[in-house]
C-alpha cells in the first residue's frame, strides 16, 4: 500500500485506520496521536516540567522521544527493582538514550529502599511480584516528582495494556478501578498528576516507532510477568482484533469518551481521610503508606527515600 500522507511506498500497515505510512509519515502519525491525546485530555500546560518514568523498554523511551520531539521539558525517572539481569539490561538501555541525547535521568535503588528486591517479594510478603512492583512504582513516581518539583509524571501505557486492564476491570465491575481508569489524573491532596499520553498507540506501533528512530529498548519481557492475569487479557483482545481492525481502540477509546465519566459519579473518593504518612510524608488514609507498610517487611529498613 502507499502512505496514506506523501503516496510513496508504505512500510507499515495500521489496520485499524485502513492506512499505510512511510517511515517519516509514520513518525508524524505517532507524535499527531501523542499531541492529540495531551490536548484532548488536557495532560501538558505551557511551561511544565514533565518527569517520565522509564524502564527501558520500547514504550517509555517512544514516549521520552515523542515528549522531546513535541517541545515539552523531560527529564526520566529510573527505578531499580532488582529483578536479576532484566534490571541490568533495562537499566542499561534507559542509560544508553540519556546519554545520547545528554538527558536528565533520575535513579531510584528500589530494592535498597525496601530492604528486598521485587524479586524476593513473593517470598517475604506472601504476594505476586507484580504487586509489590505496582506499590514502589506508585510510591516513588509521586515522591519523586513532588521532590523535584515535576509538575507532572508521565507513563509508557499504552492502547494494549489499558484496554487489557479495561477489560479485566469489566469483567469484574470492579467500579472503583472503573472510575480511576483515566489517562490523566489531576494532581491536588499530595498527588502529582499523572497522565498516559501513548493510550492511542499501539504496543507494535511503539516498537516500531522505536526501530524507525533506531532507539535501542530491552525486547525481553520482565521474568516476573508470567502468569499475570493481564498477558491472557491482551491475547483474547488481540484474537478479537484480527478478525475485526479498530475493535480495541473502539472498545478504549470508546469507554473514555461515553463511559468514564459515569463511573466517576458513582465512585467519590474521599480525599479528605488522607494524612501525611509518619514516616515518607506520602498521602495515605493509614498512618502509615502501603510502600513503608512493604518495606517493614523486609528484613532491614533503609531510609534512603
Ligand atoms: S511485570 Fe510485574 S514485576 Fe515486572 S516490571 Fe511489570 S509490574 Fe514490575
Ligand atoms: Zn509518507
Ligand atoms: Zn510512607
Amino acid at each position: 500500500m502507499k502512505c496514506k500522507r506523501c503516496l510513496e511506498p508504505g512500510i507499515i500497515d495500521i489496520r485499524r485506520h485502513n492506512a499505510s505510512f512511510c517511515g517519516d509519515c509514520f513518525l508524524h502519525y505517532c507524535k499527531e496521536q501523542v499531541r492529540k491525546t495531551i490536548k484532548e485530555h488536557s495532560m501538558i500546560f505551557d511551561g511544565e516540567k514533565v518527569l517520565v518514568a522509564v524502564s527501558g523498554g520500547k514504550d517509555s523511551l517512544a514516549l521520552w522521544d515523542i515528549l522531546l520531539e513535541l517541545g515539552y521539558e523531560v527529564d526520566g525517572l529510573y527505578l531499580a527493582l532488582g529483578i536479576g539481569q532484566y534490571s541490568q539490561d533495562s537499566h542499561a538501555m534507559a542509560l544508553k538514550y540519556a546519554q545520547s541525547k545528554s538527558l536528565k535521568l533520575i535513579e531510584k535503588d528500589v530494592q535498597q529502599a525496601l530492604g528486598f528486591s521485587i524479586s524476593d517479594s513473593p517470598r517475604i510478603v506472601k504476594r505476586a511480584p507484580c504487586s509489590a512492583c505496582g506499590t514502589s512504582k506508585r510510591h516513588f513516581f509521586n515522591s519523586v516528582a513532588l521532590e523535584n518539583n515535576y509538575d507532572v509524571v508521565a507513563t509508557g501505557h499504552n492502547l494494549d495494556d489499558e484496554a487489557a486492564v479495561l477489560m479485566g476491570n469489566v469483567l469484574r465491575w470492579d467500579l472503583s478501578s472503573l472510575s480511576r481508569q483515566s489517562p490523566c489524573l489531576a494532581a491536588g491532596n499530595g498527588f502529582v498528576r499523572k497522565i498516559k499520553p501513548l493510550v492511542r498507540l499501539s504496543e507494535r506501533e511503539m516498537a516500531a516507532y522505536c526501530i524507525i528512530k533506531g532507539i535501542d529498548y530491552i525486547v525481553q519481557e520482565c521474568p516476573m510477568s508470567k502468569g499475570n492475569r493481564h498477558i491472557g487479557l491482551k491475547e483474547a483482545l488481540n484474537a478479537i482484533e484480527d478478525r475485526s481492525p479498530g475493535t480495541k481502540s473502539a472498545f478504549y477509546l470508546g469507554f473514555l469518551s461515553k463511559a468514564l465519566d459515569s463511573f466517576k459519579q458513582e465512585e467519590n473518593f474521599d480525599f479528605t481521610t488522607l494524612q501525611p504518612c509518619k514516616v515518607c510524608k506520602s498521602p495515605t488514609p493509614s498512618e502509615l503508606c502501603a510502600f513503608c507498610r512493604l518495606s517493614k517487611k523486609g528484613p532491614s529498613v533503609v531510609n534512603n527515600r
